[in-house]
This record gives C-alpha cells, structure tokens and sequence, in this order.
C-alpha cells in the first residue's frame, strides 16, 4: 500500500535504521524510542492489524513472533527480559494501521496497568 507508511519503509522510500532483514518480515528502530531498545518488527506483507494477519496467514504471525524474539536475542535482552507488545484498535493507541510487533528492553518496563 503505498500510503502505508510501513510499506514505505518496507519499499526502502522512508529511511530507517534497519535491524533484521528477513524474506517475510523486518525489523527497525523506532522512531521515539521508549526504551534503550526499542524495535518494531513488521510482516512485509500489509495487514492493518492483528486480527488481519492471523485470518489470512497464521504462519507469517508465527514468523512475526519467532522474529521478534530473534532481534530480543541480537539485542541481548534473553537474559534480562524483555516486552514484546502489539497495540490493536483505537483504545490500545495502534497509530500506525500496519501490524507491528514492539520490542521492549534493556531497563525494568515496570508492570502493565
Ligand atoms: P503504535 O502506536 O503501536 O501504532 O506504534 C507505532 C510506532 O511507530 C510508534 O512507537 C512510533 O514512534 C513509530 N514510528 C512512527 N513513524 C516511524 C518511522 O518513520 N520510523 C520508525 N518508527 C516510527
């Protein structure tokens, strides 16, 4: 979609500082880090959300998270821990309607609520 701003960065016509290249999917640093790590990892494929991508292709949101977990390890939070958060809908505050998979580390994320 080419007014997707994910699939512009997919597409390499938005910058980003890219952390993961894989055939289905990619991961990148977001843009107003809320943690010293903060990458967001994103199937290349468009679905808006979640739900969107686990009707169609249960594989590619394995794969989504197998690779979230993937750049925790290359980031080295296994040991510490780390958050993997993916915003869904209005309330959740998902801004960008391109499902992405948050990975959060590297200082206590405190508890959620
Ligand atoms: P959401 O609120 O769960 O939809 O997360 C969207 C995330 O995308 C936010 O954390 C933004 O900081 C991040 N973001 C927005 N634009 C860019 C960009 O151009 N590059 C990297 N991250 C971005």
């Amino acid at each position: 979609m080419s007014d997707c701003l994910f699939c512009r960065i997919v597409a390499g016509d938005v910058p980003a500082t890219i952390v993961r290249d894989s055939a289905r999917t990619l991961a990148f640093r977001d843009i107003a880090p809320q943690a010293p790590t903060h990458v967001l990892v994103i199937p290349k494929e468009h679905y808006d959300d979640l739900p969107a991508l686990t009707a169609t292709d249960l594989d590619l949101a394995a794969q989504l998270l197998h690779d979230a977990h993937r750049v925790a390890a290359a980031e080295g939070l296994v040991e510490t821990g780390y958050r993997l958060v993916i915003n869904t809908g209005r309330d959740a505050g998902q801004t960008v309607p391109h499902v992405h998979v948050h990975v959060l580390g590297g200082r206590a994320l405190g508890r959620l609520g």
